[in-house]
């Protein structure tokens, strides 16, 4: 596996995912919740990374790419109704239970 992206948050790591996987990409989220022991780690350390199989990493660091600059990346995020997880104003639809935001 190789790391393509590593995110602010999780929800956009998720949120990278899902895409990739809209493009027949599997790819893979490491990192998450590891935010309990961000005392003792260095921050960079902890941050949600983005991970697909070697073959896919070219056109998934692009797609990737494309993501960012193509989207307005808004700061607003709102609170899953369904399973409380906070989620970007960008995303319709909830990293987490893919419930939508409405
Ligand atoms: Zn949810």
């Amino acid at each position: 596996m190789k790391r393509i992206y590593t995110a602010d948050s999780i929800a956009m790591a998720w949120h990278m995912r899902n895409v990739l996987e809209q493009h027949d990409i599997y790819a893979q989220v490491k990192n998450e919740g590891l935010s309990s022991i961000a005392g003792e780690t260095p921050i960079t350390e902890i941050l949600p990374e983005v991970w697909v199989k070697p073959l896919y990493a070219k056109r998934a660091e692009q797609i990737v790419k494309e993501i960012i600059n193509s989207e307005e990346l808004e700061n607003e995020s709102w609170i899953c109704k369904s399973c409380g997880e906070d989620s970007l104003g960008i995303f319709d639809i909830c990293w987490n239970c893919q419930t939508a935001d409405n």
